[in-house]
């Protein structure tokens, strides 16, 4: 049995369905004149649950593509090491591209993503998450479009891992 009783519900599966519904609104209506040329990007494993629910929201004829990412290992704090594990598997030159992220929190992970990415000569590039974290910024990034700001705590849930576990989890939470 999945044991999750020790988690306090931070936003319920109805509370991201219903965030995910305006995001996927909002990007919608930005790309509307690239939809053709526009590639979703899931940053794995974290960002799953959240991509696969964010592009059925996007009423566009997108692509889509993914890229691993080293963060935490199975820490709870950022290593501030940051290292390409897979790559995509097509060029994304003359691309409107937006990277789907779990969580900015350090911010170190998705600076260092972008500027890969920038280096691909996309037509554009913008970074879309669930989930940041404000107090733990150690680099500033700019969020095109985002979820929740939430406080400086560790979440788990809808992706987000403890360790490897609770990913599954339909909901995010914290330990109570
Ligand atoms: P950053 O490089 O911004 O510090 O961290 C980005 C990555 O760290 C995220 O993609 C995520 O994998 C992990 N991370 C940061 N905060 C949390 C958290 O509260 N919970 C979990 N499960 N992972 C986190």
């Amino acid at each position: 049995m999945l044991d999750d009783s020790s988690f306090e519900v931070l936003f319920s599966a109805d509370e991201i369905r219903s965030r995910i519904g305006i995001l996927g609104e909002q990007i919608t209506k930005d790309y509307d004149s690239v939809g053709e040329d526009t590639v979703m990007i899931a940053v794995l494993k974290g960002s799953i649950l959240f991509y696969a629910d964010l592009v059925r929201q996007v009423q566009l004829p997108i692509t889509m593509d993914f890229i691993g990412i080293s963060s935490y290992g199975d820490k709870q704090e950022s290593s501030g090491v940051v290292r390409l594990t897979q790559d995509l598997s097509t060029p994304i030159k003359d691309k409107h591209v937006i990277v789907v992220e779990d969580i900015i929190d350090t911010g170190l992970t998705a600076h260092y993503l972008l500027e890969n990415l920038q280096t691909r000569s996309p037509a554009s590039l913008k970074l879309c998450s669930l989930l940041h974290k404000p107090d733990g910024s150690k680099k500033a990034v700019d969020i095109d479009y985002l979820g929740f700001t939430i406080p400086d705590k560790f979440v788990v849930g809808y992706g987000l891992d403890i360790s490897q576990r609770y990913r599954n989890l339909d909901y995010i939470g914290w330990k109570k």
